[in-house]
């Protein structure tokens, strides 16, 4: 019997882990990979969350993050549109950052059982749960985190209201080298998609884009959508040929959507991208998924420690997690529509550049305050 099962070690269940594991809590987190390894994403870190993992023990500069403060915004067309971040951010390599997010878990005793899926999680008449896992076994716990990602059979296996619809988007990832400024981020624009480039440690970069199946559907396969779809965009156009690319192959993840979920399911509490998926153009999930393992922790600690009953955990997780995230999410929605198709991305990008500060006002809302330590 462990006080917490955390399901799934990303950044959201690693922090959560780490932050119940400190204050005395046993917690197992179940993950199906073994770490190291990599995953789709942008690895653009907003500085909201940096004193916070500095004061969790995570030394930045030995990761070799890279600082950002730059921003462009290119159309399909190849428009332009720079600007300067108020906030800024830092990148580093999934790869690296959730590998030294696991060894602080290790150390701060946080137990792991790695290369197992969670199938399913059933409850026990004594207040507990079981979490099932393929192996066969389960593992018993009073509190259960589901920090399971945008894309996982959990989801089914909960019956998760959003499974019915569609989950049109792919994400695709590369590391590369090339020649770009290290502290600028790009976002191109492409026919329904848009493609992040960023520096990460070692001199590398990571090349990162979201579009949706439909489109990879109309080509032979991932080389030919990107030679006849994002090439499109002359900045595109250049990195992919001028670069020299780290992978045999890129990291894919296929069929997810950015469709509103709930918070807490089966009494489950969900953390992260299981709680809800921010647009990748808003470069903020990283934040989110931390500063929501943060508060998923904190509101379990009460419980475990005899302040608050079951459904006030629920019910205080809930109200704290729409406080933070809601708006943040919906504005996503709203701006990543401004940019489905080439028309609209011409005239948005147009409108922001005649009007800079209704473009930061928008990259605020989609950002929260720097995390109090
Ligand atoms: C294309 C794209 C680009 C992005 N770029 C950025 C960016 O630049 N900046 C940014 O801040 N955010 C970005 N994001 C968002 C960011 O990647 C996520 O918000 C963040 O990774 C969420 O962390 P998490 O812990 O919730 O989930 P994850 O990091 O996805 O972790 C979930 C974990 O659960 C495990 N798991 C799943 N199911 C099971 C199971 N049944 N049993 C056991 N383990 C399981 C998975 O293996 C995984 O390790 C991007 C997203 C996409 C799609």
């Amino acid at each position: 019997m462990y006080d917490v099962v955390v399901v799934g070690g990303g950044l959201a269940g690693l922090i959560s882990s780490i932050e119940l594991a400190r204050a005395g809590f046993s917690v197992v987190v179940i993950e199906r990979k073994h770490y190291p390894f990599h995953r789709v994403c942008g690895e653009y870190i907003s500085n909201e969350v940096r004193p916070y993992l500095a004061h969790l023990g995570l030394d930045l500069k030995a990761l070799g993050v890279k600082e950002i403060t730059d921003f462009r915004f290119t159309s399909p067309s190849g428009r332009a549109l720079d600007t300067q971040l108020d906030l800024g951010g830092f990148g580093v390599s999934r790869f690296r950052l959730d590998f030294a997010l696991y060894q602080l878990a290790l150390q701060t005793g946080v137990e792991f059982c790695l290369g197992e899926t969670v199938n399913e999680v059933t409850e026990d008449l004594g207040n507990s749960f079981e979490v099932h896992i393929q192996s066969g076994r389960a593992i018993v716990g009073k509190v259960i985190l589901g920090s399971f990602g945008k894309n996982s059979k959990m989801d089914k296996a909960l019956k998760r209201d959003f499974v019915h619809e569609k989950s049109p988007y792919i994400g695709i990832k590369y590391h590369i080298r090339t020649q770009f400024s290290q502290h600028l981020i790009a976002l191109h624009n492409f026919q329904d998609g848009y493609c992040g480039i960023s520096a990460i440690e070692e001199d590398k970069y990571c090349l990162c884009y979201l579009t949706t199946r439909d489109n990879l559907r109309r080509y032979r396969d991932i080389a030919d959508m990107e030679q006849n779809v994002l090439w499109k965009n002359p900045h595109l156009r250049r990195i992919f040929n001028e670069s020299e690319f780290l992978y045999e192959r890129p990291e894919v993840i296929n069929g997810f959507s950015f469709a509103p979920k709930q918070t807490v399911e089966n009494h489950i509490l969900m953390v992260g991208d299981a709680a809800g998926l921010i647009t990748p153009l808003c470069g903020n999930g990283m934040a989110m998924a931390i500063h929501g393992g943060k508060i998923a922790a904190e509101q379990t600690m009460l419980f475990l420690e005899g302040k608050i009953s079951r459904s006030q955990l629920e019910n205080d997780y809930t109200k704290r997690w729409k406080e933070q995230f809601a708006s943040r999410l919906w504005v996503g929605r709203t701006v990543q529509r401004l940019f489905g198709d080439e028309w609209l991305s011409e005239l948005s990008l147009r409108i922001f550049q005649n009007s800079k500060p209704m473009l930061k006002w928008v990259i605020k809302q989609t950002h929260g305050k720097v995390i109090a330590v």
